[in-house]
């Protein structure tokens, strides 16, 4: 006899992140009948053990640095005498942060008339899913429904011989430490092994990070990734590039072999690794829908449909760029189609922030990328150094970058690399977005002393004219 519980209902998400609870949210806003079933966190990897904690813990790192750098006096001419961490208390107050987002995100839900699950789903088939409460072993509940939307996110990939547990910390361990390592190896020079390893130098460890490619952030443009190899020598982060990791044990610690493929190993008290996120496609009844796939990913069009009739997917199970903005953004336009609008997914671009020291910011393609794409093109940079404001910031490293389309100006994309360049990321989206060409933005007034207006002058000066430079 079946004793599950059962409801109905017209959307049902599966995953509260960043992309699963932004369209459960505007699908409540616009009267669909929504249930969401999470069954970990409301606000997902990125409320609870990503973008916002990572953030966190870089700002409080970065506090601490600045003390320790006053110590003896700076040209500032601020003293501290023996500035001191408890990171027991740092933690705590990430956590604050982190319980005020999720906190926020339940009401929100509540507000909207979204019904909220906590319990892990397992789907039935593409109309039919039920739901395990945590702890758990059997399921307790039945939802039906007309569309489904998947929104299962990603996790971490482990390496084989090195699984997460006790000394390895996976991204999500790192963010809150049991203790703050003396010795700190990282696995990977991604965004989030540099921006956690920068963190934790400053926290006061000593931190090497271990690459299996010849330089960091392997994704992005060597001349963006530049101020920040820069940076991290400086700091003290010892680099060991096109080196891959063997194996780990806790007396000599992290294997490695190098390019000549010299073997060598490198003590650790944690080591973090950090080598990429995959999509969650197991362990939930997807591959029972037989959707089809791109890679691990699931596939979608242009409006976020899968392969099956009002199945839907979004965020960082359809695969890169795994960003929360495009999981929200892809969130929003799936609940507005349910709800009948006419909407596409087709952005002109997602930007990307490395919050790493220096920050890092790309929209849209840089000079190299558009030319290979056969796209004849104007670009043109402005250092920080010469921007009044980057200069009272003691922020004077870095540039902001600027490609346009050579026939008719209209801008294709901006990158930047500097201290608090991250929050140019919405002007830079903007212009893009908005067809803008480099005299709208040559011909904007930008406000004095602002980094933006480092903005205004890579856009006057790929027109000939910069002004300060
Ligand atoms: C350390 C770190 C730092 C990051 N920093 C940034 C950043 O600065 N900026 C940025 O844009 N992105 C950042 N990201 C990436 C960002 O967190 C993700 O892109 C984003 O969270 C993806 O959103 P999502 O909704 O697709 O999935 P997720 O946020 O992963 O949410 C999926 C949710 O689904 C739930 N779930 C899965 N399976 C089931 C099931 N069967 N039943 C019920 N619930 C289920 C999970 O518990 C999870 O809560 C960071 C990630 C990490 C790890």
């Amino acid at each position: 006899m079946n004793t599950l519980k059962e409801i109905s209902t017209h959307l049902l998400v599966l995953g509260g992140g960043p992309g699963g609870y932004v369209a459960a949210l505007r699908a409540g806003q616009l009267g669909v009948a929504t249930v969401l079933v999470e069954g970990a966190g409301l606000g997902g990897t990125c409320l609870n053990i990503g973008c916002i904690p990572s953030k966190a813990l870089i700002h409080a790192a970065q506090e601490f640095a600045h003390a320790r750098a006053q110590v003896g006096g700076s040209a500032l001419g601020i003293r501290i005498s023996d500035p001191h961490i408890d990171v027991a208390q740092t933690v705590r107050w990430k956590d604050g942060i982190v319980q005020r987002l999720t906190g926020g995100v339940a009401t929100l839900l509540r507000k909207a008339g979204v019904q909220h699950v906590q319990g892990w789903a397992h789907i039935e088939d593409g109309k039919t899913v039920t739901v395990r409460a945590p702890g758990d072993s059997s399921p307790s509940l039945r939802i039906r429904c007309e569309h489904l939307l998947l929104a299962t996110g990603s996790e971490p990939v482990e390496l084989p011989a090195m699984p997460f547990g006790g000394a390895l910390w996976s991204s999500t361990d790192a963010l809150s430490p049991d203790v703050l390592p003396k010795r700190l190896v990282v696995v990977g020079a991604g965004y989030i092994g540099l921006e956690l390893g920068i963190a934790y130098r400053k926290l006061g460890a000593e931190v090497t990070v271990v690459e299996a490619a010849q330089r960091i952030l392997p994704s992005y443009d060597e001349e963006l990734t530049e101020p920040v190899l820069q940076a991290l020598q400086k700091l003290g982060v010892v680099l060991h590039l096109g080196c891959n990791v063997t194996g780990w044990d806790a007396h000599q610690g992290v294997h490695i072999r190098n390019a000549q493929a010299d073997e060598f190993a490198l003590p650790a008290d944690r080591v973090l690794v950090a080598v990429g996120r995959r999509p969650r496609t197991q362990g939930f009844g997807l591959e029972s829908l037989h959707l089809d796939m791109a890679g691990r990913c699931v596939a979608i069009d242009a409006r976020c449909k899968t392969s099956m009739r009002n199945v839907w997917a979004i965020g960082d199970l359809t695969g890169e760029p795994m960003l929360a903005h495009r999981a929200m953004a892809q969130g929003e336009c799936v609940a507005e189609q349910i709800a009948g609008q006419v909407r596409r997914f087709e952005p002109r671009a997602v930007p990307a922030v490395c919050f790493t020291d220096p920050e890092v910011v790309v929209v849209g393609p840089t000079p190299g990328e558009a030319r290979a794409a056969g796209i004849d093109c104007l670009d043109a940079s402005f250092p920080l150094a010469a921007n009044g404001r980057a200069l009272t910031l003691q922020a004077s490293g870095g540039f902001v970058r600027v490609v346009a389309r050579r026939s008719d100006h209209l801008i294709l994309g901006w990158q930047a690399v500097g201290q608090g360049v991250a929050e140019l990321a919405a002007a830079f989206s903007q212009s893009v977005e908005m067809g803008a060409r480099l005299e709208d933005i040559a011909h904007t007034i930008h406000a004095h002393p602002t980094l933006g207006e480092a903005v205004q002058e890579a856009a006057l000066r790929a027109l000939g004219k910069a002004l300060h430079f």
